[in-house]
């Protein structure tokens, strides 16, 4: 071989190789789409996978900035160069249009519809939770987008229901659709980005400062002078002010376990929150649910179990001054340890009236995620998305079963439990279609049948008017299903104005439909109710892989040809949350406070926050979209 002839065929053979090296790099992401590795992301990363989903799937994602939604200033001194840690980045994700009726039951649906905050890191050196609410940000709008049969590049719908399975494309897609979810994975832009616990500060006479600790920032066990410091914590904070958060997940590093409230050093030892018992349920299904951390141990939750250990945080943890965590649970009605006004220095001060609470705002579930010893374990211990839902979720040495993957999983089951519902999902052998699809309207009760559009949209069966017709039904957004039974009859002998599908109802309106079903003597019924069952939801054991499922028979022989028949699943869940818990309650004598429990065991339960126009209604029974048996 010439000289030439070897530099040319060298020359090729690089250029091929770089196609061929070039071709394996696109192929990663989409290629192979049903089997993704988690990694470690730099900042960098996390903003531009923010960006895009934004841009590709603007339909659900609004992508943001404190520093442009709410004027507060950039972390990094105006004579340095900016980059993206100077900034505090968010996702807001909302189905915009299932609610946007012009009749009053949108509005009404959409003032009640739940919020969910998601903290990825407030130290900047903790690095799972942000890579894991990525993720937990793809996943959602990824399978939103593919039920409402929206076509994005790079979006395969079918590797995602064959690596997700079609029935959690649904439940991803129903999140979306019914719930306001606001990810923020690295609340604090500047640690992460610096890869440091502290936001950074610098005085504005360019004295260097070690920082400020963000969950020590907050109005709650804290002097007024040391909360609102840092940009992280106002972030947290205009967001709580202009949203009604009912439920809110914070992730951290550094040890494992899953705690809740109290965490602040002045609550007196050995002391638990009015809200005990619901928050140690849902903390220990949610360890559950992470998964296993170790091949042996206990099976329960306790230290050196094979799970993460769950507990109030001064217990397990420890308390500190001005964490998020009580903050967000107490800042609303709880005064001996609340800040009355922060008056930070920083930053040029921040407004008093900034940190002054209503009632409403601060009643929040938050539940603290201490994800893995390390803080910043390496990409090969953050798992994949094989079997991400596929219960046992045993341990793999973190080879799926990953500390991102663990965590995906707690943080959708979050956006699942702010809210309970309840679908019914088949009759006689016919699998029926999830009732909600992303970025349609839900359709209202007095929808127009002879409208093709509607008939498509409703859940509809055709049957003979005869005995022993099986519906099968399921309850989520809760854990222990107390009652469930199905109310049925023809839609016009149904209470007026009141038995919709776009919203709950009042328990007055159910108890109408329960005395019309009862008080008729038999043979001159116009409703009819099935027998009270009680069971669980796909968190009551979340290490099986089956969603627990009711049934029962309908008996359809009062019926006849050409009759339109309602048929619905209403369920009562929970109700053990609002039990006094063992432990010595502080303060004394203070009944449930949040909200997410008040709101399914107390029926005279409203919040309202006014100046948003959001509120919490409190309810018993929750109730389905109806099944219409049309009778043939
Ligand atoms: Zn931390």
């Amino acid at each position: 071989m010439t000289t030439s002839s070897f530099v040319s065929f060298i020359t090729l053979f690089l250029s091929l190789s770089s196609s061929i090296l070039l071709l394996v790099l696109l192929q990663l992401p989409y290629g192979n789409s049903e089997e993704e590795s988690y990694i470690r992301l730099s900042l960098d990363e996390i903003v531009d996978e923010m960006q895009s989903l934004a841009t590709k799937y603007s339909q659900f994602v609004t992508y943001d900035t404190s520093q442009n939604r709410y004027g507060l200033p950039s972390t990094c001194p105006s004579s340095s160069s900016q980059n993206t840690g100077c900034y505090n980045h968010l996702l807001i994700i909302a189905d915009p249009i299932i609610y946007s009726h012009k009749s009053g039951e949108g509005q009404l649906a959409l003032q009640h519809r739940p919020d969910v905050f998601l903290s990825g890191a407030l130290h900047g050196d903790e690095r799972v939770g942000p890579v894991a609410l990525v993720h937990v940000a793809t996943l959602l709008v990824k399978a939103a987008s593919c039920q409402a049969k929206l076509t994005v590049a790079g979006n395969d719908c079918d590797a995602l229901k064959e690596s997700l399975g079609i029935e959690n494309v649904a439940w991803l897609a129903r999140l979306v659709s019914t719930r306001r979810i606001f990810v923020v994975p690295t609340p604090n832009s500047s640690g992460y980005y610096l890869e440091q616990r502290n936001e950074d500060y610098t005085k504005p006479n360019g004295q260097s400062t070690s920082g400020i600790d963000p969950n020590r920032d907050f109005p709650y066990n804290q002097a007024p002078s040391q909360c609102m410091k840092s940009i992280t914590a106002r972030t947290i904070n205009e967001l709580f002010l202009e949203h009604l958060f009912q439920m809110s997940m914070t992730y951290h590093g550094g040890i494992e376990n899953i705690t809740f409230e109290w965490g602040a050093t002045d609550v007196p030892d050995n002391r638990v929150s009015p809200d005990d018992v619901g928050q140690r349920i849902l903390a220990d299904k949610m360890s559950l649910y992470a998964g296993e951390l170790y091949s042996s141990g206990q099976l329960n939750t306790s230290p050196n179990g094979r799970f993460y250990e769950t507990g109030d945080m001064n217990d397990i943890l420890y308390g500190v001054n001005g964490g998020f965590e009580d903050y967000a649970y107490a800042g609303s009605w709880e005064d001996q340890l609340q800040a009355k006004q922060c008056t930070p220095s920083t930053y040029d001060g921040y407004p008093a009236e900034k940190t002054q609470y209503d009632d409403a705002t601060l009643r929040t579930f938050n539940i603290l995620v201490e994800i893995s010893k390390t803080k910043d374990p390496p990409s090969s211990q953050l798992g994949t998305n094989v079997d991400l839902f596929n219960a046992p979720f045993a341990f793999d040495n973190n080879s799926n079963n990953g500390y991102a993957a663990k965590h995906i999983r707690t943080a959708l089951m979050a956006i699942d439990m702010v809210e309970p519902y309840i679908e019914i999902n088949k009759f006689q052998k016919k699998i029926l279609k999830p009732e909600i699809k992303p970025l349609k309207k839900l359709r209202t009760i007095d929808a127009d049948f002879s409208n093709k559009r509607w008939q498509k949209r409703r859940k509809l069966v055709k049957t003979r008017p005869k005995l022993n017709k099986k519906v099968e039904w399921s309850v989520g957004g809760s854990i222990n299903v107390d009652e469930t039974y199905l109310i049925y009859g023809k839609y016009s002998n149904f209470p007026p104005n009141s038995f919709g599908s776009v919203n709950q109802l009042n328990q007055s309106e159910i108890n109408a439909a329960i005395e019309i079903a009862t008080a008729t003597s038999a043979g001159d019924q116009l409703l009819y109710v099935t027998e009270i069952q009680s069971g669980g939801t796909r968190w009551t054991d979340p290490t099986l892989s089956d969603v627990p499922t009711f049934s029962t028979l309908l008996d359809l022989t009062p019926f006849e040809k050409g009759d339109e028949l309602a048929v619905y699943a209403l369920a009562k869940v929970d109700q053990n949350w609002k039990n006094t818990p063992s432990g010595n309650v502080w303060p004394v004598g203070k009944d449930v406070q949040s909200h997410i429990v008040r709101q399914r065991t107390d029926e005279t339960y409203v919040s309202n926050k006014d100046n948003i126009g959001r509120s919490v209604q409190g309810r018993l029974d929750w109730i389905s979209v109806p099944l219409t048996v049309l009778i043939r």
